[in-house]
């Protein structure tokens, strides 16, 4: 008896220290991007025949957002990359999301922008089943930010656009993320974004957590 009673003790402990963790560390869930792009329904027919429509794999955490079964071949001067995935729905401009890594090994140099800002990034090649498409802008290394919903904005005391800092606590490699963008819409899942790079350079997992820190204006 005595015996039981103090395993349901440290089961206790163990749950109410985790329960303390979460909230004071107020943990920003981490979610991984890998390379993938975004279609517009031109674009979208153009590499798959007049009249598809995507189909779903999967959800992905933001409302309304999915993950296609269908995937694309993105070519560069040095080399291509088979197997992007394809995010729906489609969207009013065609956009192609990469980390620093892929970019090398298509011979490319693009920006790291917001998703939707490409004006003036850098060219890409899709192909697709049906067809393929060059465009002279279109390939981007997303930004790191955070989705939110106004509610999350006001327990974090933070604004739209604006940049915070988000500190990976592991005990192999500690490191800081520094201008991550806050990016609010109403009815956002609270997640922050990351690129396959930046997830491997912290050894961070999709649905761990990290430590939002304001940015401390006195340093800027
Ligand atoms: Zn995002």
């Amino acid at each position: 008896m005595v015996k039981h009673n103090s395993h349901l003790v440290i089961i206790e402990e163990i749950l109410s220290q985790l329960g303390k963790g979460g909230h004071k560390e107020e943990g920003i869930p981490i979610g991984v991007s890998a390379r993938h792009c975004h279609l517009s329904p031109e674009t979208l027919e153009l590499l798959f025949g007049k009249g598809y429509q995507l189909t779903k794999k999967s959800d992905l955490l933001q409302p309304g957002q999915f993950s296609a079964n269908e995937t694309v071949t993105i070519v560069g001067p040095k080399g291509s990359i088979q197997n992007v995935r394809i995010l729906g729905p489609t969207r009013k401009l065609t956009q192609v999301e990469v980390s620093k890594t892929d970019s090398i090994r298509l011979g490319l140099t693009p920006p790291i922008r917001e998703s939707g800002n490409i004006k003036g990034s850098a060219p890409i090649t899709i192909v697709g089943p049906k067809g393929s498409i060059y465009l002279s802008e279109g390939l981007i290394i997303a930004q790191a930010h955070i989705h939110m919903s106004p509610i999350d904005a006001e327990h974090f005391g933070v604004r739209d656009g604006e940049f915070v800092q988000v500190e990976i606590n592991n005990d192999v490699r500690p490191l800081r993320f520094k201008k991550v963008k806050i990016r609010l819409s109403q009815n956002a899942v609270l997640e922050m974004h990351v690129d396959t790079d930046e997830a491997n350079a912290s050894l961070v997992k999709t649905g761990e957590k990290g430590r939002l820190v304001k940015e401390d204006k006195r340093n800027d």
